[in-house]
């Protein structure tokens, strides 16, 4: 089995952002794609609703501009916002390019609205927009003679000329762990790239796929790169609660129809955090649901929409009924038990407009960058279309700078002769469960300087005996995520303290108000510790 790979580019990810970055690369360049899991995985593979560009002549970029800003609360960077949106229309028409089928209504696409958009700009496929998106990418990836294709192989870390003790800082490659052969492996490319995702599985209930644990930020921090706006994180409002429903959105549209929120005593409670009641935008709604839920002491509240005709709900939510009925909740005569679930990463590694990071040859698209175009809170259906925009950017970056690989010699190979297999692997479950619940009540949609400094107390305990524990025993996925999501927790427990406001979706007790200036929450890594 080969243990050394050679690349013109490495692009860790195969999401939206990875795949597109993979197929423009491919026109010049010998690029492999990584997923931890399978191909079809990650958040691209959830995402619904779809993806905003101009594509009416009624709307203008100026006001898709105007949306992004001011749901940014005024933290969007205006540059990151116009680079994007200028792009959207080429994007979209690149993905039809490519063979996805988008919904057409008579004449030409169809065109949702979402909160916070003042226009319908949203293209979609049918409700399922990311698997459209990604299988599509992922056929037209498989048929390149240029694109190598990995399943079930995680990066490790990354791996640079500082790390191996040389001059002139650069990326040139990453260890990564073939889950198949239980090796590790070397990745050789002068280009690296992270597309990996967020990090909302930092959080005991999250929208998000098992693999979110934010790898891609981590690996970046250990490798010497800047974080931003890391206490931004957007929690959806109705995520199912049941123990054998991961993961299940119950989107906005119920709300949207009708749909009550109510206490487990079955009154309702929304009119009392904001007169628009259910139809509030998600954060005030997940802060509400945040706030009784801890009153109370309850594990979830319910969302009710039977007080609707029964065909009337069969045929609006046919996908909620189905899957609630297999759980054997009947929405047509019975609530829907909901909790809040994060949802996106708003912050991440540091990137300017070609996706560069601090490190040279180090590039970040995606979820897992910090563009600038979010600010404190995303505008719906914005996030695919940044990993479109950027993808192609970073790539014409990569074009302009393919240069000659370093020499095989150079990496020496994974040691593993330190290591011996774990006895003991329920710490990992262990530490996994703690990270995320503290985060939950600590760090969650309400925060308070107490709440902050207990969470990093025990955040940084537990990074500690992680630490320790990964330097004793060989690496598996669960480890390697821990050891990401304990780095991840870590940053947004600091990115909140220092944010001294209430912003977008960051929002404290101890400071209600907005601070005086806008400003990014930007952490620069003080010692490049490899472990
Ligand atoms: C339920 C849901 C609905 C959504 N709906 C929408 C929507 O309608 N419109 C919209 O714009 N956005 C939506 N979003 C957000 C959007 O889907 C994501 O922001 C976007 O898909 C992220 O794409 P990505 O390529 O950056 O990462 P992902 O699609 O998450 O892909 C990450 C990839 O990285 C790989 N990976 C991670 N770590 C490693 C590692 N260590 N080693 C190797 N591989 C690794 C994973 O295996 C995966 O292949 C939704 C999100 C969710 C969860």
């Amino acid at each position: 089995m080969k243990q050394h790979h050679h690349y013109d580019a490495l692009i860790i990810g195969s999401g939206a952002a990875g795949l597109t970055m993979a197929l423009h690369l491919s026109q010049n360049a010998r690029v492999a794609v990584l997923s931890k899991r399978a191909l079809k995985s990650g958040s691209t593979w959830l995402a619904q609703g779809g993806i905003a560009a101009v594509l009416d002549t009624t709307d203008s970029t100026q006001a898709h501009m105007q949306d992004t800003m001011s749901a940014g609360g005024n933290l969007s960077h205006p540059d990151a916002v116009e680079f994007t949106v200028s792009h959207g229309k080429e994007s979209i028409e690149w993905l039809i390019q490519q063979g996805v089928h988008f919904t057409q209504d008579s004449d030409d696409y169809h065109l949702t609205k979402e909160g916070g958009h003042s226009h319908r700009r949203i293209i979609h496929s049918a409700d399922a927009t990311g698997k459209a998106l990604q299988s599509t990418l992922i056929e037209r990836a498989i048929a390149s003679p240029n694109i190598d294709l990995y399943e079930d192989h995680i990066a490790v870390d990354l791996i640079t000329r500082r790390k191996l003790g040389l001059a002139h800082n650069r990326c040139v490659g990453a260890y990564i762990l073939n889950e198949k052969t239980g090796h590790v492996e070397v990745f050789q490319a002068p280009h690296v790239v992270l597309a990996t995702g967020g990090a909302s599985k930092a959080y005991l209930y999250t929208s998000n796929s098992d693999g979110a644990t934010g790898d891609g930020i981590a690996m970046a921090w250990r490798a010497g790169c800047r974080v931003g706006n890391m206490e931004f994180n957007q929690f959806h409002p109705t995520c199912l609660y049941h123990p054998q429903a991961k993961s299940f959105l119950i989107t906005e549209a119920v709300r949207g129809e009708g749909g009550k929120l109510i206490l487990p005593n079955g009154k309702p409670f929304m009119h009392k955090f904001d007169k628009r009641g259910e139809l509030a935008p998600r954060d005030i709604v997940a802060r509400a649901i945040d706030h009784e839920m801890k009153r109370l002491g309850c594990d979830c509240l319910f969302l009710d929409i039977s007080h609707k005709p029964a065909e009337f709900v069969r045929s609006h939510f046919p996908t909620i009924y189905k899957r609630c009925l297999k759980l054997g909740i009947d929405i047509t005569k019975e609530p829907i038990p909901v909790v809040p679930a994060a949802h996106y990463t708003c912050g991440g590694i540091v990137t300017d407009e070609k996706g560069r990071t601090d490190i040279a040859g180090l590039y970040a698209i995606g979820e897992t960058s910090f563009t600038g175009l979010h600010g404190a809170n995303r505008l719906a259906s914005n996030s695919l279309l940044e990993c479109l925009v950027y993808a192609k950017s970073a790539s014409q970056d990569v074009f302009n700078s393919l240069t000659t690989p370093l020499d095989e010699s150079i990496i020496p190979a994974w040691d593993e002769t330190q290591v011996t297999d774990s006895d003991e692997d329920v710490i990992i479950s262990h530490n996994w469960d703690e990270i995320r619940r503290f985060m939950w009540d600590y760090v969650g949609i309400v925060r308070t300087d107490k709440r902050l400094q207990r969470a990093k107390h025990r955040i940084d305990l537990l990074h500690q005996e992680i630490s320790e524990y990964y330097s004793h025993y060989k690496i598996s996925n669960d480890l390697l995520e821990l050891r990401n999501l304990a780095v991840v927790a870590d940053l947004i427990i600091r990115s909140a303290m220092l944010r001294q406001e209430s912003r977008g979706l960051h929002y404290t007790l101890d400071y209600p108000d907005l601070g005086p200036e806008a400003l990014d929450t930007i952490l620069t890594p003080i010692n490049f510790a490899w472990n």
